[in-house]
């Protein structure tokens, strides 16, 4: 799995409705989650807010979902999961709806300015004498300590 930039998640709000469907368990949700990322440009946290609804089914282990029932089977709207025969873990399901949902990349503001690739200076913030740089992001001030060292 990716390793996800949030380096602090809660639900803020949560619905579930479980059903079962000729022992498949049809579960159909929504949820709304806060958490904190770094800003892609200029790490500085973020508050980040998110949510969807969604649909999941879960099918006994080591068997296909038969796809019966209210909802039809589409592979691309609707995950499959596998629960173990004895339950499932409310938690769980939102968790991992949580985690697909989690944005990868994350800023600030549409503007930021970042970080100066050269003197590290968080640009907005500060006006340092280093120029302007077209592009500038994190792989930049990467590169540019491989250089110092060197
Ligand atoms: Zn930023
Ligand atoms: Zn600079």
């Amino acid at each position: 799995m990716e390793t996800s930039p949030l380096t602090a998640c809660r639900l803020v709000d949560a619905e579930l409705l479980l059903s079962v469907e000729k022992g498949d368990i049809l579960a159909e949700g929504s949820f709304e989650a806060e958490g904190e990322a770094p800003c892609d440009r200029c790490s500085e946290p973020v508050p980040v807010r998110f949510g969807k609804a969604f649909q999941t089914v879960l099918a006994p282990k080591g068997q296909e979902p038969k796809g019966t029932g209210p909802v039809e089977l589409h592979a691309d709207d609707l995950d499959v999961g596998y629960y173990d025969g004895k339950g499932v873990e409310v938690n769980d399901i939102f968790w991992e709806q949580v985690a697909l949902e989690i944005p990868l990349k994350v800023v600030c503001s549409e503007d930021c300015k970042g970080i100066c690739p050269t003197c590290g200076a968080n640009r907005n913030r500060e006006a340092c004498s280093c120029g302007t740089p077209l592009e500038a992001g994190p792989f930049d001030v990467l590169k540019n300590l491989k250089g110092k060292k060197e």
